[in-house]
């Protein structure tokens, strides 16, 4: 079970602990988890001035300091240094929405949205909704860190692990759950594309229930390529798609 202990900022959540502001210069390490905390206390991504007052830095160095953090991918940015995404968490609507006790968010993708009650200690159990691409029917799950939800729905993932990052925006926006392979196949039908991967809800969720873990702490260090195949297939994903 992926823990992810926010510790005494649980009272406040977007606090940084001790030591964050004592530095002369923006350590993007007080940077990234600042991003982090902001985006899963609010439901929304603090602007560069707004990041800049909870860092105690000057705002030309936290936007040095984005950049920096999205050639590294750890989130997404736009040509005005505001963030896109910090993955799980978007700012910009992606087909799924995931409600908290008192937090809502705009959930990246399939993947991203099961992640959520998996990365926050205070938040055991979303609300995770969609529509169906194909068919336009609603759907919504309570996801837990226990077990998956029930439900005979599919996940499917157009862009192969191997070229996930060459867009991501457009990778998070594909990664979307259908109520059926058949509505899958008709979606891929009138796209005229071609197939990538399916998983039930099952998969889906193993996949979100560690990919995420520490990453609202300092320390959080992103996967190589080795670790993250490993970790695929610890959760049941097999074949070229995931790199194994
Ligand atoms: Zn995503
Ligand atoms: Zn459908």
């Amino acid at each position: 079970m992926p823990t992810s202990s926010l510790g005494p900022e649980a009272v406040d959540p977007e606090a940084l602990g001790s030591g964050a502001l004592d530095s002369g210069a923006l350590d993007p390490e007080v940077l990234r988890v600042a991003v982090f905390r902001r985006f899963a206390a609010r439901g929304a991504a603090g602007s560069p001035a707004e990041l800049a007052a909870l860092t105690g830095q000057p705002e030309p160095a936290v936007r040095a300091g984005l950049r920096e953090l999205a050639a590294q991918r750890h989130l997404v940015l736009d040509a005005d240094d505001r963030i896109v995404m910090a993955h799980p968490f978007s700012a910009v609507p992606l087909g799924f929405s995931v409600m908290g006790r008192a937090t809502l968010w705009w959930g990246g993708c399939a993947w991203d949205s099961f992640a959520v009650p998996h990365l926050l200690p205070d938040e055991p159990e979303v609300l995770v909704a969609t529509r169906c691409p194909a068919c336009g029917r609603p759907h919504a799950w309570s996801v837990s860190r226990r077990e998956p939800p029930p439900g005979t729905q599919v996940a499917h993932f157009p862009v192969p692990v191997a070229r996930m990052w060459d867009d991501v925006v457009h990778t998070c926006g594909g990664q979307r759950l259908f109520c059926s392979p058949d509505c899958v196949a008709a979606w891929l039908t009138a796209r005229k594309q071609q197939p990538g991967y399916v998983m039930d809800l099952a998969a889906l969720w193993r996949l979100a229930a560690g990919w995420y873990a520490g990453r609202l702490d300092y320390g959080y260090t992103r996967r190589d390529p080795a670790t993250a195949a490993a970790y695929f297939r610890q959760a049941g994903l097999e074949g070229a798609f995931w790199g194994l």
